[in-house]
């Protein structure tokens, strides 16, 4: 597929009979293919079997979306989320399927702010804006959504959305005391009820055993990819190992996986052919921060086009959401319960506090991974990124390691600026 002919497809009537502002949202179908065949098409020495994950993104609003349209004619039930704390083995337990709704795009963001204050995230008005706007097939076809407590921006906003799609909240606690794994517990129950109730089917301990695995399976192959992307040279831009991680928010769970480790395969022979899309001279950088939902590669794409090679994701669309696996080995619902709240509880946001965890686990990634320096990305008005970057900062200066902040949202606006910083900071890194 050349970079010219890159096409998302239309499904015109299909998005009509989803409800969807079909004119306005076939625009924006357009820019997408537009941008991707540039952004990503037009990268030299790619893997080969990078083509499956073109083909999803040519297919995202048609062939993924008819398959979860037939998941629901069977009573299965479709969740959309906005967090890796909702725990989706108990939706793929109930045959169901579980989506990814973050926000990440700047197209829908005038349409939220028309509602809500303009100083908020714009991970939470870009998705938002999708409901609003009618302009997401993901959103029009779940039966519901399951916000979370993690963030104000969030919290808030999920009592507006319920006016337009039935939303339900998972409390998470701020804190990792015993109290808090209780209380945890209970929400994890509660979800799965609501689940059941949904498909009108009783979750078995088979089913959630058989889902974990599954999922399991997806986070395994994705920790393969970050593995070999320690090779070098990188045998896999970070533009393409990003939008992976952001294709496993809305793939079928099991071909994912698949496909990501044929693709492994691929790149394990090249590094051990010493092949890489860079030269092995190429500054290696570690990004670390707010997770960047699909279509949001404007960091990754200013960092590779100066030269460099991103070679690392700690973020929720990245390491965060797949370095923890679920213990298979529990019998009873509450065991397999307990083991699972036990693994989501590991994950190292900034919403808790104390976050120790976090500090120590970037640097064990930018070590794993060969980097060579530290870019900490903060999607503006995430006060908890954004005051935890301090702490961060201060690691990377006490182990010396080249470190760079941003802060940034989805507009193009800041683009000049942030080229000249990244530069300076790919300097840094070259000394
Ligand atoms: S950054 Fe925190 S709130 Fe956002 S998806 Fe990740 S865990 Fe959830
Ligand atoms: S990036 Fe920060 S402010 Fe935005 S939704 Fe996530 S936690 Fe909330």
């Amino acid at each position: 597929m050349e970079a010219a002919r890159f096409e998302v497809k239309p499904y015109p009537e299909m998005w009509e009979s989803l409800d969807m502002d079909v004119p306005r949202f076939d625009k924006a179908r357009q820019m997408l293919g537009e941008v991707y065949g540039k952004m990503f098409m037009s990268q030299p020495n790619r893997p080969e079997k990078m083509a499956y994950f073109d083909d999803m993104i040519s297919e995202i609003f048609g062939r993924r979306i008819q398959e979860m349209i037939d998941v629901k004619k069977e009573g299965r039930p479709i969740v959309g989320t906005f967090c890796v704390y909702i725990p989706e083995e108990v939706v793929v337990a109930a045959g169901g399927v579980c989506v990814g709704l973050c926000g990440g795009s700047p197209g829908s963001i005038p349409d939220a702010e028309k509602i809500l204050p303009r100083n908020i995230c714009p991970m939470v008005k870009s998705a938002f804006g999708f409901k609003v706007g009618k302009i997401c097939p993901y959103f029009q076809v779940v039966d519901f959504v399951y916000g979370e407590t993690t963030c104000d921006a969030k919290k808030k906003t999920w009592e507006i959305l319920d006016r337009l799609v039935p939303t339900h909240v998972m409390e998470i606690p701020q804190m990792k005391n015993a109290r808090d794994k209780t209380l945890w517990f209970e929400e994890v129950k509660d979800f799965k009820t609501k689940v059941e109730e949904v498909c009108q089917k009783t979750i078995s301990t088979d089913d959630l055993a058989a889902a974990i695995k599954v999922i399991n399976n997806k986070r395994r192959a994705l920790q393969r990819l970050t593995k070999v992307r320690a090779s070098s040279p990188a045998p896999i831009s970070g533009k393409d190992a990003l939008l992976i991680e952001q294709i496993a928010f809305y793939d079928e769970p099991v071909r994912f996986a698949e496909k990501v480790n044929e693709l492994c395969d691929e790149l394990e022979e090249r590094a051990r052919n010493g092949e890489g899309v860079i030269d092995s001279s190429a500054p290696r950088v570690m990004v670390s921060g707010t997770p960047m939902a699909l279509p949001n590669w404007k960091v990754h794409n200013l960092i590779e086009a100066a030269g460099a090679v991103v070679v690392n994701e700690e973020s929720c669309i990245g390491t965060r959401y797949f370095k923890d696996l679920i213990d298979e080995n529990k019998s009873t619902m509450d065991e397999q319960l307990d083991a699972l709240t036990d693994r989501y509880m590991k994950i190292d946001c900034s919403c808790f506090t104390p976050n120790y965890e976090r500090i120590d686990q970037i640097l064990k990634e930018y070590k794993d991974s060969n980097a060579q320096g530290i870019l900490h990305y903060s999607l503006q008005f995430c006060h908890t990124y954004n005051i935890e970057e301090i702490k961060v900062r201060e690691a990377c200066e006490k182990e010396g390691i080249p470190y760079l902040s941003i802060e940034s949202d989805y507009s193009p606006e800041d683009v000049g600026q942030l080229q000249t910083r990244i530069e300076a900071f790919l300097e840094q890194i070259r000394g």
